[in-house]
């Protein structure tokens, strides 16, 4: 065992402060990692406040974890000492049931999540990337593309599968009318991405301003929800709606810009929104659906990508010290449009 510094939320009451945690020794199939930069995500709030309910403290939050390897077991053939690499939201999971074997870990029962969470191997609570180093099995361990900035990066491993899964899985293509609701952590990555497949990428917003940013990030045009001439204008054009509002909202204006036949896919909300109309849902054989980042396979696919295409998130670089007012900065949405944390500030 390995006595590392790490930053965590000691109750769901308290401010997170400096904490020693242990890391196992490397085991055959290990990698272990020097943290170098992590990504900070909404869930990381939701999960060191107890705010979803199954959080156990204290919490060590992060799933936006980049850094270089330093040590790998003897099975590792992937990874070696020296290479930049991630681990996202999760560490293991089953590799039994039909998910794990279609490469859909995130959908396991048994999947382990990078903190907060029981890992069975080793009867221990997992600890996320605000800590100085961690030791992953080499099947959750992604490779980093050499031609990007690692630090822009790390936001990819959350906010960047969370919208390419649902953008790969619902086959959006080149010409396809896309509308990406929001434009947060999420948002912004989903417009790049929506972009870069060659769709026609509308960004939809309560905020003129956003929109002029919106377009910096790849948008062709912005529609804003609040102009019912302009959402009407719209109606019945969209092929796909991705939704990343992280909060309850009316989904009623958004179903009906969708086309016949067309989907709806939300990944912001987790909990329940106001009552939907399924009158349009019917009379247009429309669907709203969920989706949950993506698998090992779909990550690296998008790390991949984002190589070829030169894609990486826009982030604003924290000192670990920071944590805190960065947490109330992401309340306000004052962010563009990840925080990514320096860990070589956490000595
Ligand atoms: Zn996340
Ligand atoms: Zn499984």
């Amino acid at each position: 065992m390995t006595i590392v510094s790490a930053y965590a939320a000691p109750s769901p009451t308290e401010a997170l402060k400096p904490m020693t945690i242990t890391r196992r020794e490397v085991g055959f199939d290990d990698v272990q990692i020097a943290i170098e930069y992590c990504g900070v995500c909404h869930s990381d709030i939701h999960m060191a406040r107890n705010e979803w309910g199954f959080a156990t403290h204290p919490v060590v939050p992060g799933h936006e974890i980049i850094g270089r390897v330093t040590k790998v077991g003897q099975n590792v053939s992937r990874h070696k000492a020296g290479d930049w690499v991630g681990v996202g939201c999760m560490v293991d999971s089953c590799r039994n049931c039909d998910h794990c074997n279609e490469g859909l870990e995130q959908y396991c029962a048994h999947k382990v999540m990078t903190y907060s969470s029981l890992d069975p191997k080793y009867n221990t609570m997992t600890y996320g990337g605000y800590s100085q180093q961690v030791v992953v099995d080499q099947d959750f361990v992604l490779s980093i593309p050499k031609n990007l900035d690692p630090k822009a990066v790390a936001p990819l491993l959350c906010a960047g599968i969370t919208t390419w899964s649902p953008l790969r899985h619902w086959k959006v293509k080149p010409g396809d009318l896309v509308g990406v609701i929001g434009l947060g952590g999420l948002g912004h990555m989903g417009i790049k991405f929506a972009h870069a497949l060659g769709a026609k990428v509308v960004m939809i917003t309560r905020s003129a301003s956003k929109g002029q940013d919106a377009k910096a990030l790849g948008a062709d045009q912005v529609l804003l929800s609040t102009d019912v001439v302009a959402m009407q204008e719209y109606a019945n054009q969209f092929d796909f709606l991705l939704n990343t509002i992280p909060t309850r909202h009316d989904l009623n204006p958004y179903v009906n810009l969708l086309k016949r036949d067309a989907t709806m896919v939300m990944v912001g909300a987790i909990e329940p929104v106001e009552p939907v109309n399924c009158g349009p849902l019917v009379l247009g054989r429309k669907s709203i659906a969920g989706s949950l980042i993506g698998g090992i396979a779909e990550t690296q696919e998008m790390l991949d990508f984002c190589g070829q295409n030169q894609i990486v998130s826009d982030v604003e670089i924290i000192q670990m010290q920071d944590i805190n007012a960065a947490y109330e900065r992401m309340i306000q949405s004052d962010v563009k449009y990840r925080f990514v944390i320096d860990m070589t500030s956490l000595v």
